[in-house]
């Protein structure tokens, strides 16, 4: 299967991801991931996209596109994945097509994950990330046991610095200019399926494996 997990900053696109991937076996595809890992390693793509990134603004379209397609093809003939994060403006999205349609493996689902704009607000500057691991946690809502300490792996906890509240804000109104506009996009190609991303993660999960239609 061929997804899109869309959704704003905060939506919980990689929490979901990360559920689908523990039931599904899917590959899951994070362009903030991939980017995040290459600034760290202060790559060309990592210095070029930096900058962007702490600024909470999107890094331009011919070097996401071009890192997506080379995370494609290499994988197989009939690849199965979860794009999180990926596309972000309607470039990026005629961009995968054309990707996709050349190696007749068109997407089959594109998941919008609908949060109220002050959830999401405070989900962002609530959110810790493990720095060894990259788990997330809430300071409020799903703290960790020890502060500060990464339940999984004993890693140390930070705040992104694209989680804090001036750089949200940015975020919210470059998902609304950018991305949001990809709801009329995949409406128009009958692919959309809005889900409820409010409440306890596992019941949001139930919700997007019911549309997927590979619930239990
Ligand atoms: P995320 O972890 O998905 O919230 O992404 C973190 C940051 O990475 C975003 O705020 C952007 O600066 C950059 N980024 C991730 N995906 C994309 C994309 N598809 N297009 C442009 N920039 C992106």
């Amino acid at each position: 299967m061929r997804i899109v997990l869309l959704g704003p900053p905060g939506a919980g696109k990689g929490t979901q991801a990360k559920l689908m991937l523990e039931r599904t076996g899917m590959v899951h595809i994070s362009t903030g991931d991939l980017l995040r890992a290459a600034v760290a390693t202060s790559s060309t793509l990592g210095r070029a996209a930096k900058g962007f990134m702490e600024r909470g603004e999107l890094v331009p379209d011919q070097l996401v596109t071009d890192m997506i397609r080379d995370r494609l093809s290499a994988m197989g003939a009939a690849p199965s994945f979860m794009l999180d994060g990926f596309p972000r403006t309607v470039v990026q999205a005629e961009a995968l097509e054309k990707m996709l349609a050349s190696r007749s493996i068109p997407l089959e689902h594109v998941i919008s994950l609908d949060v109220p704009r002050e959830e999401l607000v405070r989900r962002l500057s609530g959110r810790r990330t493990c720095r060894v691991c990259g788990a997330m946690s809430h300071v409020t809502s799903d703290p960790t046991r020890r502060p500060g300490v990464c339940d999984e792996c004993g890693g140390a906890l930070y705040q992104r610095e694209d989680d804090r509240e001036e750089t949200i804000r940015a975020r919210l109104e470059v998902y609304d200019r950018a991305t949001a506009p990809l709801i009329t996009f995949y409406r128009g190609r009958g692919l959309l399926r809005e889900v409820d991303g409010t409440g306890p993660t596992t019941d949001v999960l139930d919700r997007v494996m019911a549309r997927l239609e590979l619930a239990a």
